[in-house]
C-alpha cells in the first residue's frame, strides 16, 4: 500500500512546479518571533527528559500547552505512566498527502560536573542557548512547533496537513516512540514525506559550506563477542583464561578496517564535497581524507563500548564479553560482516552474538521531499553545495523508511564543526542566530510544501 521510495516522478515534477510558482505570502516578523521561539526552546531544555528513564510526557505537556494556546489540534498518546508521543495537526484541505515534521523529545544523559553551564539551565550567553538537547533534538522540536504556529497564524491555505510528530525514546532505539506510533497510530503517519533529524548544514567561517540531506543511514548493530574458558582458582593460572583470549581478539579488531565502499549517495556526496572542502580529495573514484566524520561513512566501522568479565577478585571467570557497536553501510549484509570478523579474529574460543535484520530502503533523491528541501536550501544558502547524505548515526528515520514513509534528514541549523561535536557531549549549545535560521527553514518548507 505504501510506496517504499518516492512519489511517482510526475508527482515530484508537479510538486516542484508549485514551489517555483508560489508567491510569497506575508512573512512573519522574525524579530518578534525570536523571543517566543527561544522561550519555547528554553522551556523544552529545562524539562528533564534524560533517557533513561525518558519521562517524555513532561515534554508533551509543554507542547500541548503551546499548541492549545495556538488553537492547533493536538493529542498526546500515552505509552505508560511517564512515556508518550505527541501529534499536532494543522489541517489542510486533504487534496494532497500530509507532510510530517518529526523530532524526538528525549535526550541523552549528562555529567553536570564537566559542563560550563547547567545542562538543564538553558542559559543564554554569548548569543547561544546552552543545554542538553539544544542541538539534539529539542532545537528542531521547538523550531517545528513554532513554524506550525506561525503557519496557523498566517492563515495560509494548505492543501496538505502539516503534522508535527514528537517521539519518545529515540536515543534508545525508538521502541516506545516512533515504533509505538507506527504500530498503534499508523494512519496518522500517512504522508508524502517526513522531515527528521540526520542531515546537516555545515558552516565554515560563518557561511554554510554544504548541506547534506540524509536519504539513508548506516545500520547500528550491537554485536557481542564472547570468549569462553574454564573458571578456576586465581592462585593457579590457566592458559584458557577468557580475559586473555578476549584481549587477543580485541587487539586483532583494532587493526580491522573494512575497505572503502561508495554507493550512489556517498559517491555523489564526496564528489560534491571535494569541490568545497579541501580536507577531501576525490582521486580515481576513491576518497582521500583524514577527517573522522567523513571516514565513518566510507566503510563499516567497529567501536568496542562495554566490557564484561568476572565476578570475584580471586576467581578466573568462565567467559569474557565485549560489546562491539558496529555501524554497517546500507548495502552491507550483517551475516557476511560477522563472517568477516570471525575470519579476522582467527582461531579461538570465540562466539559472536547478534540479530540480523533487513536494511530499510533509502529515500529517493527524486522524491517530493528531497526536491522541496533542496529548493528551500538553495534559496536560503546560496553558494553552498547541496548534496544527498548518508548519516553515520541511526535515528527514527530507519523505522519510518521501513514502514514505507519517504524520510529525509536535515537538522535545519547551520552549525560549525565545533558545535556539532558537542552533540551527546558536554556544553551542548545552539546559536540563537542558527536556531532562528532553522525556524525559518522549516516554516518555508512547510509553507511551500503545504500549498
Ligand atoms: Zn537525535
Amino acid at each position: 500500500m505504501y510506496r517504499n521510495k518516492s512519489v511517482p516522478l510526475l508527482g515530484a515534477i508537479l510538486f516542484y512546479a508549485t514551489l517555483i510558482s508560489s508567491t510569497g505570502a506575508a512573512q512573519p516578523d522574525w524579530k518578534k518571533v525570536q523571543p517566543e521561539a527561544v522561550a519555547l526552546l528554553q522551556e523544552l531544555i529545562r524539562t528533564d527528559t534524560q533517557n533513561p528513564p525518558g519521562n517524555e510526557l513532561a515534554a508533551c505537556r509543554v507542547l500541548e500547552d503551546y499548541f492549545r494556546r495556538e488553537g492547533i489540534p493536538v493529542q498526546t498518546y500515552r505509552v505508560d505512566s511517564s512515556r508518550g508521543n505527541l501529534i499536532a495537526r494543522l489541517k489542510g484541505t486533504g487534496a494532497s498527502k500530509p507532510i510530517l515534521l518529526v523530532a524526538h523529545t528525549d535526550v541523552v544523559p549528562f555529567d553536570s560536573a564537566s559542563w560550563s553551564h547547567p545542562p538543564l539551565g538553558a542559559q543564554i550567553e554569548d548569543g547561544y542557548v546552552w543545554g542538553r538537547g539544544a542541538i539534539d533534538n529539542k532545537g528542531m522540536l521547538a523550531a517545528e512547533a513554532v513554524a506550525l504556529a506561525l503557519l496557523k497564524r498566517s492563515g495560509v491555505h494548505l492543501r496538505r496537513d502539516i503534522v508535527l510528530v514528537a517521539t519518545a525514546a529515540e536515543e534508545s532505539g525508538g521502541g516506545p516512540g516512533i515504533g509505538w506510533l507506527l504500530e498503534n497510530q499508523r494512519e496518522q503517519l500517512d504522508a508524502v514525506f517526513a522531515l527528521n533529524e540526520g542531515g546537516r548544514i555545515v558552516t565554515q567561517n560563518g557561511k554554510p559550506l554544504w548541506v547534506g540531506i540524509e536519504t539513508e543511514e548506516k545500520a547500528a548493530y550491537n554485536i557481542k563477542l564472547i570468549a569462553r574458558g574454564n573458571s578456576g582458582h586465581a592462585s593457579v593460572p590457566r592458559e584458557d583464561n577468557p580475559i586473555y583470549a578476549l584481549a587477543r581478539a580485541l587487539a586483532r579488531l583494532e587493526e580491522y578496517s573494512s575497505r572503502q565502499v561508495l554507493d550512489p549517495v556517498t559517491r555523489a556526496f564526496f564528489q560534491g564535497i571535494a569541490k568545497v572542502d579541501p580536507s577531501v580529495q576525490w582521486l580515481d573514484g576513491q576518497v582521500k581524507t583524514d577527517d573522522r566524520s567523513y571516514l565513518a561513512i566510507l566503510s563499516n566501522t567497529i567501536s568496542p563500548t562495554l566490557l564484561e568479565a568476572g565476578y570475584k577478585t580471586n576467581v578466573i571467570p568462565p567467559s569474557a564479553t565485549v560489546n562491539l557497536n558496529c555501524r554497517l553501510l546500507p548495502e552491507q549484509d550483517a551475516d557476511a560482516f560477522v563472517d568477516s570478523l570471525t575470519t579476522w579474529v582467527g582461531e579461538g574460543p570465540y562466539e559472536f552474538n547478534y540479530t540480523a535484520r533487513s536494511a530499510p530502503p533509502p529515500s529517493s533523491q527524486d522524491g517530493a521531499g528531497y526536491v522541496l528541501i533542496e529548493q528551500v536550501c538553495r534559496k536560503m544558502f546560496p553558494g553552498a553545495a547541496i548534496l544527498p547524505y548518508l548519516s553515520p548515526g541511526m535515528s527514527d528515520a530507519a523505522r519510518l523508511r521501513r514502514a514505507g514513509i519517504p524520510t529525509y534528514g536535515l537538522l535545519p541549523f547551520p552549525l560549525m564543526e565545533n558545535d556539532i561535536s558537542r552533540m551527546h557531549g558536554k556544553d551542548e549549545r545552539i546559536s540563537i542566530e542558527g536556531f532562528m535560521t532553522g525556524v525559518k527553514l522549516i516554516y518555508r518548507l512547510a509553507e511551500l510544501g503545504g500549498k
